[in-house]
């Protein structure tokens, strides 16, 4: 084998940092002059060997041959719930040449208004009838045929616009109410009746396992395990074990390395908050000193094009921002990767930050990226990002059972 080929994302990683660390020393000095916030002792990221890594060198890429976990998209809630159905009137088409007369005569009297995805005729699912086709009529009144009893055809179409000629007698059907938006959910849709289906092959890609080619995997466990290493080292301070690192996706370099330092004089400084502050400080801003949490680093951020940020997908509402000094607004285009779901303050400081996506290990009780909220999906947010699961999930779980 070509052993060029097996270094490991982590050694590519340190490598590229240390050039830009040493790219932006001078740059940095120059920021630090000029702010107005407290000095901040910050190590570079070409000190941050995970131990996790160590002796990788060697042994990472066979390690990496098996990916021991599953990723899954958190998606919003009409993407993953159920169809939700509700009920209609339909009839049988008695004589099938007049089909295409009846649609057009019935659409105009009732246009299925906000129902567009329903098709307006079906193959009849008793495969005994008579009938082969079934036309869908209207929607049902709720609760009122329960009241007032079936309509009559003639009820339904009670003026000369619908020559009713080749329609048997109408009956109730469950319709779905809305499109469906995902493939799972155009399969559980046309059980009761056919719809429309305008399939997103990406949401698509991601709820089968095939968004992420197998080496993408191998770096987002790197990743992980870098976040891991900071939850561990946080909790051997007696912090809650929790670790993430950001990353820029474009150029692959670790930015920030952070764990969670929450403590009675400051309860905010969760893993997610410290590292949005590391990647503030190594753009010459961010509020905390870190110095007592040698684990939680930075990268300098400078010499970033953002022309190379990769394609943002996915409800991501603004476009690249970027400041006056070229570099990204926080962390515009950036990923996070962290053991434990965000808290509802870490997913809005997310969100204020202009993330990319967020890559979780295991879900927490009072999560918002999925398991209490789904912060990244509301759409009356002005940013939403992308969220996936289960990376390293059983270490990531273990570390909370552990601590
Ligand atoms: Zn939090």
């Amino acid at each position: 084998m070509d052993g060029s080929k097996q270094i490991p994302g982590m050694c590519i990683t340190v490598l590229l940092l240390s050039v830009k660390c040493k790219e932006v020393s001078s740059r940095e000095k120059c920021q630090e002059s000029k702010s107005l916030r407290p000095t901040i002792s910050v190590k570079k990221m070409d000190r941050v060997l995970c131990p996790g890594e160590h002796g990788e060198e060697n042994g990472s890429v066979m390690e990496h041959k098996t990916i021991p976990w599953q990723i899954f998209p958190v998606l919003s809630d009409q993407q993953s719930q159920g169809v939700e159905l509700v009920l209609a009137y339909a009839v049988p088409i008695l004589d099938k040449k007049k089909t295409s007369r009846l649609v057009k005569e019935i659409s105009a009297v009732y246009p299925l208004e906000g129902q567009q995805h329903l098709k307006r005729v079906r193959a009849c699912t008793d495969k005994a009838s008579p009938h082969p086709l079934e036309m869908l009529i209207c929607l049902a009144k709720p609760g009122k045929e329960k009241a007032e009893g079936l309509h009559t055809l003639s009820e339904l179409l009670p003026d000369k616009q619908v020559d009713c000629c080749g329609l048997g007698e109408p009956f109730l059907v469950h319709v779905p109410a809305h499109p469906p938006l995902t493939r799972m959910q155009f399969e559980e849709a046309k059980f009761h009746w056919p719809t429309a289906f305008h399939e997103d092959k990406y949401v698509t890609s991601a709820l089968t396992g095939h968004l992420f080619s197998k080496e993408e995997k191998v770096k987002m466990q790197t990743y992980m395990k870098q976040a891991i290493w900071a939850a561990q080292q946080g909790a051997e301070k007696g912090m809650k074990a929790i670790g993430a690192v950001v990353v820029d996706p474009a150029t692959e370099a670790v930015l920030a390395v952070g764990h969670d330092c929450r403590s009675s004089s400051n309860p905010l400084l969760h893993a997610t908050m410290v590292c949005i502050d590391l990647v503030a400080q190594g753009q010459g801003r961010g509020t905390y000193n870190f110095k007592s949490h040698p684990a939680c680093s930075v990268s300098s951020l400078g010499n970033r094009d953002p022309s190379a940020s990769k394609a943002i997908r996915a409800g991501t509402v603004r476009k690249f921002e970027s400041r006056d000094n070229g570099l990204p607004y926080i962390c515009t285009g950036y990923e996070l990767y962290i053991t434990s779901e965000p808290c509802v303050m870490c997913a809005m400081a997310l969100v204020h930050s202009r993330i990319q996506r967020v890559f979780y290990g295991t879900a927490s009780p009072d999560g918002a990226l999925g398991t209490k909220y789904k912060i990244h999906t509301r759409q009356d947010l002005n940013h939403r990002f992308e969220v996936f699961r289960g990376i390293l999930e059983d270490q990531c779980c273990s570390l909370i059972k552990d601590s």
